[in-house]
């Protein structure tokens, strides 16, 4: 399969922490072009279906997606799956263990805010949670624009919820070989998302890849509403030189708060072997 296809294998709903619903993101990708689609959301597979679905009624091709977090080298790392089966036990049974902290973890990101006289955050936060599992940094962000302690959701990160700051609470995520299994034993491919974002040294990142490697990973994101032009030519070389299939997706979350739209990203780099053509028989 061609690399030369308007695919948006990343993007978010209100089943993690995007602001749309899986139907409403189908429609917005349709009408931006998307021909072969991906809804992966954070550690939830629970709108799988629903995003299916509304694919087809769009005449959108579909790959079933996930994003999993993951601690490596002490920072967290995201791993997309993509074209697995929505249904698959241990899957579905390693997602739902994972997002088992966040519920104590965003306790304790309040606490830490009301420390600095940020009050009621838990609340707050919990009414931009379409989902109390997947409770995240984002809803919180959204709580602070609104009481107007932020004017955007990245000053929010930049002063409450990075490391250091008040609200931010370190947490212990799933691991690498965990994520890459229940991925690739339920007929995915594992991808590794926005490599450019973590701030690892040169020989951390090497460990990351070689390890994902090790542990059946098969891919990579290149073309990532989270990378500069500059990083999709450095990563587009990652994935030549650990043998990687690229992968191309926005992150969208929200119309309010991202700054690249579903579909509207320049295409995979066409000496690239694309990520669904490794999925081919798992396409919708
Ligand atoms: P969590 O999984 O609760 O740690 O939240 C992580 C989410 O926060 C990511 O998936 C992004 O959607 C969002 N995020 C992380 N860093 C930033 C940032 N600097 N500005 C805006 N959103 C961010
Ligand atoms: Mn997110
Ligand atoms: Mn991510
Ligand atoms: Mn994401």
């Amino acid at each position: 399969m061609t690399s030369i296809l308007n695919a948006d294998l990343h993007c978010h709903s209100v089943i993690s922490d995007g602001t749309l619903t899986p139907e409403a993101l189908a429609e917005r990708a349709r009408t931006n072009g998307v021909e072969l689609w991906a809804l992966t959301d954070h550690d939830e597979i629970g709108g799988q279906h629903r995003a299916m679905a509304a694919a087809k009624a769009q005449g959108m091709k579909y790959l079933t997606g996930t994003e999993i977090s993951i601690t490596f080298a002490g920072q967290t790392v995201h791993i997309v799956g993509l074209g697995f089966d929505p249904d698959n036990a241990q899957l579905v049974q390693g997602l739902a263990q994972t997002r088992g902290g966040r519920g104590q973890r965003a306790q304790e990101m309040s606490d830490g805010l009301a420390a600095v006289g940020i009050k009621g955050a838990y609340e707050g936060a919990l009414k931009y949670a379409g989902n109390l599992e997947l409770i995240s940094r984002t809803h919180f962000a959204r709580f602070l624009v609104e009481t107007g302690a932020c004017k955007d959701t990245n000053e929010v990160f930049r002063k409450y919820l990075t490391e250091g700051k008040p609200g931010y609470v370190p947490h212990r995520w799933a691991s690498l070989g965990d994520a890459v299994r229940w991925i690739t034993q339920a007929q995915g491919v594992a991808v590794i998302a926005h490599p450019a974002r973590y701030k690892f040294s040169a020989n951390e990142e090497y460990a990351l890849f070689s390890e994902f490697k090790t542990h059946g990973g098969q891919g990579v994101e290149v073309v990532t509403g989270s990378h500069t032009p500059a990083e999709y030519v450095k990563y587009a070389a990652t994935a030549v030189e650990f043998d990687l299939a690229a992968s191309r997706g926005s992150d969208f979350h929200s119309p309010d708060e991202s700054h690249t739209d579903l579909g509207t990203l320049p295409y995979l780099p066409g000496t690239l072997t694309p990520v669904w053509a490794l999925l081919a028989d798992r396409i919708q």
